[in-house]
């Protein structure tokens, strides 16, 4: 004989529809097993209703009480070393970030001495050379003619603009990014 779902109507603790009522009594009075079941778990669903609740322990409420504010105090605790941990972390980043513009702030002053050195040299070598030449054009004296004195100065300037643009060029390569 086939005892589902009687048996679990039998457990259920919702009330059964009519109809399933009706069916489950039909097949308690074929079934034998069914039927002891039944009146056991009657028994026990009696014995169930007449044991009173156990009561808690004496102070258990002021146990819970004490207990969940120290749970309470020791999250906070967490959460307070969770933020200083953060913010140590944040501000040894911070400094880090620092030194590192400290140590290139440190480094630029000998670049920038190294330029000015390579600068007033080139410029030192210029006017040496511009020196010379004058020097030699006014050694050779009036045996210049007119023609060749304008070609000189011509060159000269030539040679200015040259030196002042390939300058320029310099300094803008050299310039710290
Ligand atoms: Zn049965």
């Amino acid at each position: 004989m086939n005892h589902q779902p009687f048996r679990s109507w039998l457990l259920s603790e919702e009330p059964l529809p009519p109809e399933q009522a009706q069916a489950l009594n039909e097949h308690l009075q074929d079934c034998e097993a069914c039927r002891q079941i039944d009146t056991s778990w009657s028994k026990v669903f009696g014995l169930f209703q007449c044991v009173s609740p156990a009561a808690p322990a004496p102070g258990f409420t002021e146990r819970w009480q004490q207990r969940l504010i120290a749970q309470r105090m020791a999250a906070q605790r967490r959460q307070a070393w969770i933020a200083v941990a953060v913010t140590a972390g944040t501000a040894l980043l911070l400094l880090l970030i620092l030194g590192i513009q400290v140590v290139q702030i440190l480094r630029a002053p000998a670049q920038l001495l190294l330029m000015w050195i390579a600068r007033l040299t080139s410029l030192v070598n210029v006017l040496v050379d511009i020196q010379k030449f004058i020097l030699m054009v006014l050694n050779s004296g009036p045996i210049i003619p007119i023609t060749l004195a304008i070609f000189f100065t011509g060159f000269i300037c030539f040679i200015s603009v040259a030196w002042l643009a390939t300058y320029r060029q310099m300094t803008s390569n050299w310039r710290i990014a």
